[in-house]
């Protein structure tokens, strides 16, 4: 696949910026203004995505109603015939697709690909709109478009603003699949100016976003006066609660990964650690030397564990929370204003930061309770499963948890009084993609998966004959 790239020249050197363009009705359509977007790891524009505002929000809602009768006309296995088209374009482009977000998002070289491609597989009708947020942008965002279309929904999708690259490419794999105009339509654009239209849209009655609790109050509020039918998946807060007699060394390994892949940038990352106290010394100095071996650099090298952070504005909010937490007289074990990260100097304005490792963060600080969304996790001690499951529940979020000991019954104890959507035992992120997914408190509301992606998507009717 050839990407359609415009010429331009900065003063240090030649290179080509990638100009993107809106996809409705089957048909990219340039849009007038554009908003930069940032190679994380250089700080440099690379890439004009569109800054559409009420007119492309409007043609695109009004081509998945046209496109809506047709499609939803379609049998189940019509569409699923497409759709397994549009998954076997994008397998075969992977690497192009690996690229491209691994620019967008600075993850380390590894596609989302293969997560989104079940999805589109196995994905079992109205306009919806779907709002994704920048962290695994082609993941996400064919977690909603394939159960929505395969469903026989029309959708307008708007994706990050920051992250916008892989939905443009699979724009052109619609096409080439043979999804009908105006089934899938794509608005690039930032939330308060497309995402805000889109949501607020009469003609639009279903929402499905991920992403932060923040701007889902403001869609809760847009959408209310339509009594539109949401779907919420949002931050989190993730506790690991760690008991004594947990299989350390697999835990500290697992941990390690829950607290720092991807940047932190994933909203099932774990940001609140708590250990039994009799392990928890021996805990945090093997858990220290680990999270030191977790590598921060360019994401092109395979020996690196983590990239950039997404913005510069996020690295500077993450930064926050570790002078907040000094201020408040924790300790900074590693990472940030610890070990300085060894970067070539052509990254010298990327947005990286190392895994950070934080003790003595007072339970009520803000360091403890709101979301950080990066590569920082705090460790605490605890004394028995009353104060454990206290503590890990003490937070306004209930997505994710993880929970370690040996003991199968207490496993099943605490697991159950855990207030997340997702509690994972001894191990971390194992996922079926089918199962339910997401989370309670302030993370979210429903869940989107399989049966549950499928529901969400349809409505009942109740149709009574009289004879
Ligand atoms: P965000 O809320 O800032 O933005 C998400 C999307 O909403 C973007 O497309 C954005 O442009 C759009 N948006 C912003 N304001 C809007 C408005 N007023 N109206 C309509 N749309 C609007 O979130 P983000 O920073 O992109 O993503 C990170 C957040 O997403 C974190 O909180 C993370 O935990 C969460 N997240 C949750 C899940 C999950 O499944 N629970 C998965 C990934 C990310």
């Amino acid at each position: 696949m050839s990407l359609s790239r415009t010429e331009t020249r900065s003063s240090i050197e030649p290179r080509t910026m990638l100009v993107l363009e809106n996809f409705i009705g089957g048909k990219f359509v340039p849009c007038r203004s554009h908003i930069d977007s940032y190679d994380p790891s250089t700080g440099e524009v690379y890439c004009k995505v569109p800054d559409s505002g009420e007119e492309a929000v409007e043609d695109a809602v009004a081509a998945a109603k046209e496109a809506f009768p047709g499609w939803a006309a379609q049998s189940p296995e019509q569409r699923a015939q497409i759709l397994n088209k549009l998954a076997d374009l994008i397998e075969a482009h992977l690497e192009e697709f690996a690229q491209a977000e691994s620019k967008d998002q600075d993850q380390r070289l590894q596609p989302d690909g293969p997560r989104g491609l079940p999805q589109l597989h196995h994905a079992l009708p109205s306009w919806s709109g779907l709002i994704s947020p920048w962290n695994l942008p082609l993941y996400l965002l064919t977690w909603k478009i394939a159960p929505a279309i395969a469903a026989g929904n029309t959708v307008v999708a708007k994706p990050s603003e920051m992250t916008s690259v892989t939905a443009w490419m699979m724009c052109k794999m619609m096409q080439q699949a043979g999804v009908p105009p105006g089934v899938v339509n794509v608005v690039f654009g930032t939330g308060p100016r497309a995402g805000d239209v889109l949501v607020g849209h009469p003609d639009v009655p279903l929402i499905s976003f991920t992403g932060s609790t923040a701007t889902a109050r403001r869609i809760t509020e847009r959408s209310a006066p339509y009594c539109k039918k949401l779907s919420l998946e949002l931050g989190g807060k993730n506790p690991a609660v760690i008991f004594a007699d947990a299989d350390l060394d697999r835990c500290i390994e697992t941990t390690v990964r829950s607290s720092f892949s991807n940047q932190g940038e994933i909203c099932l990352c774990t940001s609140r650690i708590y250990v039994e106290r009799s392990v928890y010394p021996v805990f945090l100095d093997k858990f220290v030397a680990a999270a030191r071996k977790w590598k921060t650099g360019v994401p092109s090298d395979a020996t690196n564990n983590n990239g950039a952070l997404i913005s510069k504005d996020h690295l500077e909010k993450v930064r926050g929370f570790v002078t907040l937490a000094k201020s408040e007289g924790a300790t900074v074990h590693c990472g940030e204003g610890v070990d300085p990260l060894d970067l070539p100097e052509r990254y010298a304005n990327g947005y990286f930061m190392g895994a950070t490792v934080i003790t003595g963060v007072p339970r009520g600080s803000r360091v403890m309770q709101e979301e950080i969304f990066g590569p920082v996790t705090c460790v605490s001690p605890f004394d028995g499963e009353d104060e454990a499951v206290a503590e890990a529940n003490g937070v306004r979020y209930g997505l994710a948890a993880t929970v370690w000991s040996r003991d199968v019954a207490k496993v099943h104890r605490v697991a159950a009084r855990l207030q997340a959507g997702l509690v994972w035992t001894n191990c971390w992120l194992v996922r079926d993609l089918m199962l339910p997914f997401g989370g309670m408190k302030m993370s979210g509301v429903g869940r989107e998966g399989g049966k549950d992606s499928y529901h969400f998507f349809t409505e009942i009717k109740t149709i009574t004959i009289k004879h």
